[in-house]
């Protein structure tokens, strides 16, 4: 008789949890607890903002769409509690009743929340629909924007309402004296002159004095600053990278001092042989950077060894500095940036005939239907 196949349940299946099930779902019995029944991605704020309907296609796409997930158990719901001896882990299902869902292997991919794009509340499709359609159409029709922070989300907000709505007045406030810190110096001052090529009012050195609740909603009204001054904005766009780890159903144990999970190089919870952890809610480097990366190859990898009794033999080793694409796909094309500060601009053709429907779908995410 075959081996009953060991479970894997994966909280979270948001960037990460979808990577690593696409990976996992044929060695293992997977069942995927999830706050919302569609991938909806943190990635690319400004073209969620400027573009929804681009953004829609490409970065909210409904869990059942994976081909690679057809076996896989989804759960409609919030994780709880977890309990590691007994291993199993306490759900609170989004149509009022609870379960309980045990398992051998726990892949912890539950995220943080940076900002009012990001959250862990279970969510149906069309609330989500709704608040991108709410948030966009508010920014359309601002004429005043002033958005709070200085790291990737704040500044792909700032340049992507800039150059869709010109007519608007875009301001960039934030407390440091350089824009996108853990970047490379060369890719810090092509952001500097794009947004005052593209017209926005860039205020270094400016702390915005945040009121608890306004970080989770686009809101507008009056902006007070450190210094006392006050502006009056149409809509004001929180992205001050303030992470807060969705890990209050975790055990303290696991996590370190700011509510991160801790783990090991080779993406295990340190001190837990069968619990993984990966993203946004793990503790893996200083730039937090294992949704970037590839760690997903590194997790799945050494996941399945474990599965086969192994000891798992690949480390997560995290660049020293940030690359990738800060703004998104632009109408000149996508510019990635390096580690050293070098660009490569990919065509806006190739980007969304190559690169997102063959190179993302197709090979990263193994087939989206
Ligand atoms: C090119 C690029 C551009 C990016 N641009 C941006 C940007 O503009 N803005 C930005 O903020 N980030 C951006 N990022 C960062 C990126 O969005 C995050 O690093 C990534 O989304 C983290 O993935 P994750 O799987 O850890 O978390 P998430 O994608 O947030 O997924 C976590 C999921 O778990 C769910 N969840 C939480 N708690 C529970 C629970 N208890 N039970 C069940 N489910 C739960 C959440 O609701 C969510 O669905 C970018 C990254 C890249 C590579």
């Amino acid at each position: 008789m075959p081996q009953a196949k060991q479970k894997l349940v994966i909280i979270g299946m948001g960037d990460t949890g979808v990577l690593c099930a696409v990976r996992l779902s044929r060695q293992f019995d997977v069942t995927a607890i999830t706050t919302k029944t569609s991938l909806v991605s943190g990635q690319e704020l400004g073209m969620r903002l400027t573009n929804p309907a681009w953004w829609r296609k490409h970065y909210k796409i409904s869990l059942q769409r994976y081909r690679r997930l057809q076996g896989v158990r989804l759960v409609h719901g919030r994780a709880e509690s977890i309990d590691i001896v007994s291993q199993h882990v306490e759900v609170q299902l989004a149509y009022g009743e609870a379960s309980s869902v045990p398992y051998d292997y726990l892949l912890i991919a539950s995220g943080a929340s940076n900002g009012f794009w990001r959250n862990d509340r279970i969510s149906s499709d069309d609330e989500i629909e709704a608040g991108i359609e709410t948030n966009a159409e508010r920014l359309r029709n601002a004429r005043k924007i002033d958005v709070v922070g200085g790291g990737p989300s704040a500044v792909s907000v700032a340049l992507n309402t800039a150059r869709q709505f010109p007519e608007s007045t875009v301001a960039l406030h934030f407390s440091g004296q350089k824009l996108l810190r853990g970047y490379h110096a060369l890719t810090q001052d092509y952001y500097a002159h794009a947004l005052e090529q593209a017209g926005v009012k860039v205020h270094p050195n400016r702390r915005a004095l945040l009121a608890d609740h306004q970080i989770d909603q686009l809101g507008s009204g009056q902006l007070t600053f450190g210094d006392g001054a006050v502006v009056e904005s149409d809509a004001i766009v929180w992205a001050i990278g303030r992470m807060r780890p969705h890990s209050d159903f975790l055990p303290d144990e696991l996590l370190d001092e700011q509510g991160f999970v801790v783990t090991d190089l080779t993406l295990q919870v340190s001190g837990q042989n069968n619990l993984f952890a990966i993203g946004d809610v793990a503790a893996t480097d200083p730039l937090r950077s294992s949704a970037r990366n590839w760690a997903y190859r590194v997790l799945a990898h050494n996941l399945g060894r474990c599965a086969k009794g192994k000891e798992p033999n690949r480390m997560f080793r995290p660049p020293s500095h940030r690359w990738g694409s800060v703004v998104g796909p632009q109408d000149d094309g996508l510019r990635i940036h390096s580690q050293s500060g070098g660009i490569q601009r990919l065509t806006r053709r190739l980007v969304d005939r190559l690169l997102l429907p063959l190179v993302v779908r197709r090979i990263i995410y193994r087939g989206v239907d």
